[in-house]
């Protein structure tokens, strides 16, 4: 086991024969699981690769607002045969406990700041989940239908109240579901 105390990496070496080379935050340092046969050069090699690969992938989970705005488009297009069309899409820090929203009279949409770094299939279930309320208001029947389409819906309404209930409750008392459900500012 080698330790950077510099950059924070440390270097476990697996002896599983079909050990991987994985490699993974933890709290503020970086844990690079390499196979226990890898030379001193490999190890440089993998690990380089490794963080680089750790990095894009952070990226990507924290788009930024142009990347929003292309992204909510896809969906769109993919999802809701491009009707739903945004004025703008922007991240908010200021979306207290709900996870979106959107203003119908200028047909914006904002993503709370809290969705960074939640995985890419969650995110675009809180931007179709916003994209489809400015074609329907409320959450009945005909609003959810309208994300039939997205495969993961009940996946990450899953994640997302499973995140509600730890950081608001604690793991204690189960958040009413309804709740933690992306709200349509004055809808
Ligand atoms: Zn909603």
């Amino acid at each position: 086991m080698a330790h950077d105390t510099i950059t924070s990496v440390e270097v476990r070496r697996s002896r599983r024969r079909t050990a991987t080379v994985s490699a993974y935050r933890d709290g503020e340092r970086t844990v690079v699981a390499i196979p226990a046969r890898f030379s001193r050069a490999q190890e440089r090699e993998w690990v380089a690769k490794m963080l680089a690969r750790l990095e894009d992938k952070e990226r990507r989970r924290r788009p930024s607002d142009a990347q929003l705005v292309q992204r909510a488009h896809d969906l769109s297009e993919r999802y809701l045969e491009g009707r739903a069309r945004p004025s703008s899409v922007s991240w908010s820090p200021h979306q207290g406990r709900r996870w979106g929203s959107c203003t119908l009279v200028d047909g914006s949409i904002r993503i709370s700041t809290r969705v960074q770094g939640m995985p890419e299939w969650v995110l675009d279930y809180v931007l179709l989940h916003e994209l489809a309320h400015l074609l329907h208001a409320g959450h009945g029947p005909a609003f959810w239908q309208l994300l039939e389409g997205y495969p993961r819906t009940e996946r990450a309404r899953g994640f997302l109240e499973g995140v509600s209930f730890v950081q608001d409750e604690g793991g204690a008392t189960p958040a009413p579901a309804d709740d933690d459900e992306p709200a349509a500012a004055g809808a």
